[in-house]
């Protein structure tokens, strides 16, 4: 029977230690850590995931700055704004939230971010300094992914560990981390996609399998070798009219199915999804120290 992973509790406690270092560097007379969120257009999941990063800052002391632009804002006016930010000593990290308008190259932006203050980890210099195992800003939801294996002191080395789904934000930065020589890696990974054959199969081989393919409850007992670690990153809403909001959030696994047959597994809500955002705000702080590229 599987253990849960309590994603909810670990991200409060880690909450808790970042407000304590927060109110420590005020203590020492510096400023409060500076993150600073561009909205571009109202597309209504990216008004809530924004509204949820400013009340992590509010919550954790941290100055934050919300910056909306209307989805016609040109291409190189936004650049011209992250440019500006790059510049602003007072301002430690900045986040694009994605989607942007189909006009707006979202390489061409992210790649303007100075990535010292590139908190989300996407700017290719640090996707690079991460896959050479340098300090490097590390994407959110693999960030948090390993502090749930490290808090519930799950081995990782020498395991098997299969990757479904390979987006850039999640797939492929958690499979080059999970293989990295490191406390939590030291894995055999290996990486899934919509093209790979024989996805059972290789499931079945995991000790350790991490779901990220945004296809609610796709993964089913079938794919779990007995006594599996199961990291869930799947989040998806799906209509429940027996609920009060109309829907239920889902993740890519069949938790009911799986449940008697894993050692460990990530609920949803409330595994993996907490993490993200407490994730984004240690990046920040880190950035407010200076530590990575110090
Ligand atoms: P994405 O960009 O849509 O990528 C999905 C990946 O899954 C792609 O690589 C795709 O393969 C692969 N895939 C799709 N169907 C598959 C199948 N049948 N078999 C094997 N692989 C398949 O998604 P994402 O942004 O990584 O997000 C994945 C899920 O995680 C979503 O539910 C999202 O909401 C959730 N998420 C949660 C958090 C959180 O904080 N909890 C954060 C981020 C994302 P191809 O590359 O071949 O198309």
């Amino acid at each position: 029977m599987g253990q849960i992973i309590d994603g909810k509790f670990v991200a409060e406690t880690m909450k808790s230690a970042i407000a304590l270092e927060v109110s420590e560097l005020i203590q020492s007379g510096k400023r409060p850590p500076h993150l600073v969120a561009i909205l571009v257009g109202n597309n209504g999941a990216s008004e809530t995931y924004v509204a949820n990063k400013v009340k992590s800052c509010e919550e954790l002391g941290f100055i934050s700055t919300l910056l909306r632009f209307p989805p016609t804002i040109s291409e190189k006016e936004l650049l011209e704004e992250v440019l500006k930010i790059n510049h602003n000593a007072e301002m430690d990290g900045l986040i694009v939230q994605l989607p942007l308008p189909d006009h707006i190259n979202p390489d061409r932006i992210m790649e303007t971010i100075d990535p010292r203050k590139d908190v989300d980890g996407f700017h290719p210099i640090n996707i690079g300094r991460m896959a050479k195992g340098l300090p490097a800003y590390i994407s959110a939801t693999p960030q948090g992914v390993l502090d749930l294996l490290a808090y519930y002191k799950i081995e990782t080395a020498g395991k098997h560990c299969v990757v479904v789904g390979r987006s850039q934000i999640v797939g492929l930065p958690m499979s080059i981390l999970m293989q990295r020589n490191h406390p939590i890696g030291n894995c055999t990974v290996t990486l899934t996609h919509s093209k790979t054959k024989n996805l059972v199969e290789i499931c079945q081989q995991a000790d350790i399998l991490i779901a990220a393919l945004g296809k609610p409850e796709f993964l089913n007992a079938s794919y779990v070798k007995k006594g599996a670690v199961i990291i869930d990153v799947g989040l998806t809403r799906v209509v429940d009219e027996s609920k009060k909001s109309g829907f239920a959030l889902k993740g890519d696994v069949d938790f009911d199915d799986v449940f008697e047959k894993c050692s460990y597994i990530t609920p949803v809500p409330k595994g993996v999804g907490p993490m993200t955002i407490v994730s984004l705000m240690k990046n920040t702080l880190l950035a407010a120290k200076g530590v990575i590229y110090s």
